[in-house]
């Protein structure tokens, strides 16, 4: 089993791993920037190193600097958690090159997904459901023959895209090249590399994803499905498993249809399928090779700690689940809260003065944050998730609801209303799962509305 572990992140993701490492008897190394002196994982871990300046490109980002912390104390594996150096597949061949463990998948796993057109390729292969659509690189050139397979409306993606960012849709043909050269200098500028394809924009899917676990050896399971529709900006607000409402023969088989492909790949560690579900079908859309944020909607449901696997695995002691033994009960939901102003979505860093941390039957709350601590400007806006589990959804929702009605968080702005007073209170919401467009279209539309009569 591992024996000390690095942790090349911060904030709540970075006292979750320390916290996984900890119940296993693991040695802790926590990371920080100047910037991140007073996170609170490092009262709790056993070494701390400080690794550069606040900025994330000289500190979270800086391989050099994580290599020679991990050489400096004597770890023997590295936990990059989510974001930063997670889905970096240089970044886990140097962790491995230069001796240690890396907590994830293979590094070839990693740049086959980090690719979408790749990954989506792969997923033709193994025989996952994908959005019709190009699958290799579309240039002004091949952009129109392309579009006239497809259809329009269509959407123009960044092969290394992330984080909802340089996505493009295109109505009509007259604004097809345009729209494809704009893409290409947007993937540019975000990922240094223009390369860019198109796939069916679908109208009102679902957002609809599959974790799985795997050895490394052919040995992989699936822990359910979660449902993280409501976004804004292509970025998920808030999250649940399972995803309500899915048809059980189509649920079933997306299941093992990842499974299948996880088993294929002899892919290793914690992974997410993400799919688009409309119209009682799903179409892959991306892998992600890593933790995820929304992770503990899945734990709560199956009670396996998704990050103990992880370490288990890494460490060699393989995955000692099996299928038969994932059992899904009751339903979860996760509120991410972020340090924002609710009504521009604006970061609002700074102090935290009052803090209260909600509780009660099935509350979970993952959080790096206390009285006083001081949220620095450089970094992820989410500064805690607020997880609600019940015996069904209507347990979860009033349980959630009740949770932030409890909580207390002054100093700062944040999307606490966006939460209790939008989300939760919607009928539609509650009653069944929306589609992706739901929020920003719908009940953002609504807010503003409010808004304007009120000033
Ligand atoms: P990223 O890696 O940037 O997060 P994804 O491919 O995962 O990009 O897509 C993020 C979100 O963008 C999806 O959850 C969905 O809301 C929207 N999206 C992506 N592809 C399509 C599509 N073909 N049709 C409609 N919406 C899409």
């Amino acid at each position: 089993m591992l024996q000390k572990v690095l942790i090349a992140n911060r904030g709540e993701i970075a006292l979750r791993i320390t916290r996984a490492c900890k119940t296993l008897g693991i040695k802790t190394v926590g990371i920080y920037s100047d910037a991140d002196k007073d996170l609170m994982h490092l009262r709790f871990v056993d070494e701390a190193v400080c690794i550069g300046p606040g900025a994330s490109s000289e500190s979270y980002l800086n391989i050099p600097a994580i290599i020679t912390a991990a050489e400096i104390t004597g770890a023997d594996a590295i936990h990059p958690g989510y974001g930063f150096l997670s889905e970096n597949a240089e970044f886990a061949e140097i962790v491995e090159n230069s001796g240690f463990i890396f907590i994830g998948p293979r590094p070839e796993h990693i740049r086959l997904m980090g690719n979408k057109v790749s990954a989506i390729t792969a997923m033709r292969k193994a025989g996952v459901p994908t959005v019709p659509g190009s699958a290799h690189a579309v240039t002004t050139n091949n952009a129109l023959a392309e579009a006239k397979e497809i259809g329009f409306p269509l959407i123009v993606k960044a092969a290394s895209g992330g984080g909802g960012r340089g996505m493009r849709i295109v109505e009509r043909v007259d604004t097809l090249l345009e729209s494809v050269q704009a893409a290409q200098r947007d993937a540019e500028m975000w990922f240094g590399d223009d390369t860019v394809y198109m796939e069916r924009f679908l109208q009102k899917p679902r957002h609809v994803e599959v974790q799985i676990l795997a050895d490394g050896n052919g040995h992989a399971i699936h822990l359910f499905d979660r449902d993280c529709s409501l976004q804004r900006r292509h970025q998920k607000v808030l999250e649940e498993a399972p995803a309500p409402n899915l048809p059980e023969q189509a649920r079933a088989d997306i299941l093992e249809a990842c499974v299948n492909a996880c088993k294929l790949m002899q892919y290793r560690g914690a992974g997410t399928f993400e799919f688009l579900f409309e119209d009682d079908e799903f179409f892959f859309i991306e892998m992600n090779t890593r933790v995820q944020v929304e992770h503990p909607v899945t734990e709560m449901v199956t009670g396996i700690d998704i990050i103990e696997q992880q370490l288990r695995i890494a460490g060699g002691l393989g995955l000692e689940i099996e299928q038969a033994d994932v059992e899904c009960h009751g339903h979860a939901m996760e509120c991410r809260i972020n340090a924002e102003d609710p009504s521009n979505f604006m970061p609002s860093p700074g102090k935290i003065e009052h803090y209260y941390a909600p509780g009660g039957a099935g509350i979970r709350l993952d959080s790096h944050i206390y009285p006083g601590y001081s949220i620095p400007p450089y970094y992820d806006s989410m500064i805690a998730k607020l997880i609600a589990h019940g015996k069904d959804r209507k347990t979860c929702i009033a349980r959630m609801k009740q949770a932030l009605e409890e909580m207390i968080l002054t100093g700062v702005k944040t999307n606490i209303p966006l939460h209790k007073d939008l989300i939760l209170q919607d009928e539609n919401f509650c009653a069944q799962a929306m589609d992706i467009h739901y929020l920003e279209k719908h009940l953002l539309q609504k807010l503003e509305g409010q808004q304007k009569e009120a000033s």
